[in-house]
């Protein structure tokens, strides 16, 4: 069994259950998690790996 925990990168909060999203930054294709909240308040974000920052 594999169980990786993700966080949102705006909040570093535990994704858990619905309403969060991943998908791969722009510039170098990491893959970016978000809660819903930090989606809904449109927060930006920094990619860890090239610095992208979003929103
Ligand atoms: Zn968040
Ligand atoms: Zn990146």
């Amino acid at each position: 069994m594999t169980e990786e925990t993700e966080k949102c990168i705006s909040c570093g909060v535990t994704l858990a259950g619905k309403g969060w999203v991943r998908f791969p930054c722009p510039e170098c294709g990491t893959i970016i998690s978000r809660c819903a909240r930090c989606r809904k308040q449109s927060n930006s974000y920094t990619c860890k790996r090239c610095g992208f920052t979003g929103p």
